[in-house]
């Protein structure tokens, strides 16, 4: 006979007890087991992936849909944890996730373990912007070209060493005016998916930094207008877009709740609002399900070498079009 029982439930609830257990006990478990937060998977949200080892590991590493993960050991739940996501333009379906690392005595692992993505789905809009914007003219369209080099060379520079600890928080205590991954018809002619948030903040809002990390643009863009880029490491990055000032400069480290900028319309806005998008491995994530994760508070331990990871950058894709950023 046929199994009704959906995979994905099925190995919820078998592995949630035992590893329920295991951290009760701090006994090593005796099989691999992973688990989401949330359990179910859909398409432009972030998530937590924790994982339990058989065997203890000094290093933990992942692949998920062609993008690398990084994991931390946390000791509150002696498991391993990730940031990871699904873009927004990802079917549904199992997709594997692959799982490699290293004991103490250097012997190399290696787990792989469907995971299932079910189906978000995102409503539409119509919204009008200047003619400018929609259809730029030749001169417009060479400034957007070498804005989009680079963005493609900042998005390149994530730090391999984590630097967000602990929950992402707001921005500004705005109320939200419009939801990532909303279609939106601009002028009747061009259509995008919104790959941000949107918050109502009034010229001069204070906008602060979702959490710790190093600034790596502030500086004024044709459709960003005046955006700040935080790198918060490991491929990880929240964007602050048609800012009115800037109180940070590249190259600056912030701490969560750090100052950045006063809220604006510069760009492509069709009035003062902040649009906060947040970027993992080359694709766009929904910031509200971002900031309602519950993160362990554990400081970076690690000490991987800080640098760039052009491998990491996905610029090429339509993630990536300028026109995306509102
Ligand atoms: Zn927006």
């Amino acid at each position: 006979m046929r199994r009704l029982f959906p995979a994905a439930a099925l190995s919820a609830i078998l592995l949630l007890p035992c590893f329920a257990a295991a951290q009760e006990s701090e006994a090593v478990p005796t099989a691999w087991q992973v688990r989401t937060d949330p359990i179910t998977l859909v398409n432009g949200a972030p998530a937590v992936l924790y994982v339990a080892t058989p065997v203890k590991l000094e290093t933990l590493s992942g692949s998920w849909m062609g993008r690398k993960v990084f994991f931390e050991f946390d000791n509150a739940t002696s498991s391993w944890y990730a940031l990871f996501g699904v873009q927004l333009n990802a079917a549904p379906g199992k997709y594997p996730l692959t799982l490699e690392g290293r004991t103490d005595t250097g012997s190399p692992v290696s787990f792989q373990q469907d995971l299932e993505v079910a189906s978000q789905p995102y409503a539409s809009v119509e919204l009008k912007v200047q003619h400018k914007f929609t259809a730029p003219s030749r001169r417009l369209l060479k400034r957007i070209k070498k804005e989009a080099i680079l963005k493609h060379h900042v998005f390149a520079q994530s730090s391999d060493t984590r630097e967000w600890h602990g929950d992402f928080t707001a921005p500004v205590s705005e109320p939200i005016t419009e939801a990532f991954g909303i279609r939106r018809v601009f002028n009747g002619e061009l259509k995008t998916e919104h790959q941000g948030l949107d918050y109502h903040a009034p010229r001069g809002t204070r906008v602060v930094a979702a959490n710790s990390g190093t600034v790596l643009l502030a500086r004024r863009l044709f459709f960003e207008g005046n955006c700040v880029v935080v790198d918060h490491g490991q491929g990880l990055m929240t964007l602050y877009m048609h800012l009115s000032k800037f109180k940070v400069r590249k190259g600056q480290r912030v701490r969560r709740g750090q100052l950045l900028g006063l809220s604006g319309a510069t760009g492509r806005a069709t009035g003062p609002h902040l649009h906060l998008a947040v970027r993992w491995e080359g694709i766009y994530l929904d910031p509200a399900k971002l900031l309602k994760l519950d993160l362990p508070s554990s400081q970076a331990v690690h000490s991987a070498a800080a640098g760039a990871r052009p491998g990491a950058d996905k610029s090429g894709e339509a993630q990536d079009r300028a026109v995306s950023q509102d």
